[in-house]
């Protein structure tokens, strides 16, 4: 393989223990990368802060030591992509997320939580699937820049066209498609500045040049939005 092989696990300080399901993914990222002479990466995701759980991190990384899955970069080892907290790097989120909305790829979304919930029931006693219904994609940017810069709470959300199909090629599964129209408008950055999963875990792995994604295929479903952010980015998958 002529790429420098980088893979990762991204657990979340969620938990008591190291969950099963990481050590898994933990163990076939690590031999992957050791096969192929590479690094394996560990980086934490704390960014769900209602889940944060003290003294989670030490305890994935103290088990995954025990099991002699060493990480050549951590939190605990450092590396040469520091910080691998994502709590310690919102500035690039945040960066990210700036420059998604000046390219029009995302938008400022001030819909209160009361909103949402009526949005959805409507939607479900419609029969349809429950999802964002782009209500606030409509505002006017300038608009949408002063109520924000007033200080209304806001969230930033990706711009998902209305047409068309997202593709990708999963090396296990082959071509998967998906129909744009059914992607949910994914919030992007939480109004408390932290980035929501999918904005963290795309521009962590393109900043730490991960080379492989090796991850349960519960995560198939996200790649939908993962991908436009990459293309959005014009960022290499
Ligand atoms: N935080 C997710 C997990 O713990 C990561 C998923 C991924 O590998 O992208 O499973």
């Amino acid at each position: 393989m002529n790429t420098v092989v980088r893979t990762r696990i991204p657990p979340s300080p969620t938990g008591e223990n190291l969950h099963i399901g990481n050590v898994y993914a933990a163990l076939i990222n690590y031999v992957f990368a050791k096969k192929h002479n590479g690094q394996f990466i560990v980086r934490i995701e704390d960014t769900d802060r209602t889940r944060f759980v003290e003294g989670s991190e030490d305890r994935i990384l103290d088990s995954l030591e025990w099991l002699g899955i060493a990480p050549d970069e951590s939190t605990r080892v450092g590396g040469p992509y520091a910080p691998y907290r994502q709590s310690d790097r919102l500035p690039y989120y945040q960066k990210y997320a700036e420059e998604l909305i000046q390219k029009n790829h995302a938008y400022y979304c001030f819909c209160t939580l009361e909103e949402l919930t009526v949005m959805k029931e409507e939607q479900r006693k419609a029969g349809k699937i429950p999802r964002y219904d782009g209500r606030c994609k409509k505002l006017d940017s300038n608009e949408s820049l002063k109520r924000k810069t007033a200080g209304e709470k806001c969230v930033v959300r990706l711009q998902v066209p209305d047409t068309g199909v997202t593709t990708y090629h999963d090396v296990i599964r082959g071509d998967i498609s998906f129909e744009n129209a059914l992607i949910d408008h994914q919030v992007l950055l939480k109004s408390d500045g932290f980035p929501t999963y999918h904005l963290g875990v795309v521009v962590d792995d393109h900043l730490m040049q991960i080379s492989h994604v090796i991850r349960a295929e519960e995560w198939i479903s996200s790649m939908p939005k993962q991908l436009l952010l990459y293309t959005y980015l014009g960022w290499e998958i």
